[in-house]
Order: structure tokens, then sequence, then C-alpha cells
């Protein structure tokens, strides 16, 4: 799974393992082909009240491959 390499955020102060506390999808707010799906994921360090949010852009759907 990708979602494994970026589970693994580390805060920016104490750099301890930060807790996951959202995951939500976005989007830019575009239509046609310039949509794009975001994964959008909320971490926090509760030592130092810091609040990290990562958006990594979804997967291309498949029907953009080419049919047969
Ligand atoms: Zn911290």
């Amino acid at each position: 799974m990708i979602y494994d390499t970026i589970q693994g955020m580390n805060c920016p102060s104490c750099n301890k393992p930060m807790r996951k506390v959202r995951w939500e999808i976005t989007n830019n707010f575009k239509s046609g082909k310039d949509f794009k799906e975001f994964d959008k994921f909320t971490y926090e360090c509760k030592d130092d009240d810091i609040w990290v949010t990562t958006e990594i852009p979804l997967a291309e759907k498949p029907a953009n491959k080419p049919s047969k």
C-alpha cells in the first residue's frame, strides 16, 4: 500500500512519530481535465501542539488506460 510510506510522519520539533488524526479527500475546485483529487492527511503532535497536513494526488482513474 502506498499509504505505508506516508504514515511515518515525524514531528518537525521533537522528531517523534506523529499521530494521524484525520483523513479526507479534497479537490482543486476545477473542472474538466484540470480537476484533481487529493488524499489529505492531518497529523498531530500533542507534546508540541503542532499540526501538519499533507495532500497527495490520487492516482489517475483506470478509464485513462488505452483500450484494445
Ligand atoms: Zn513534537
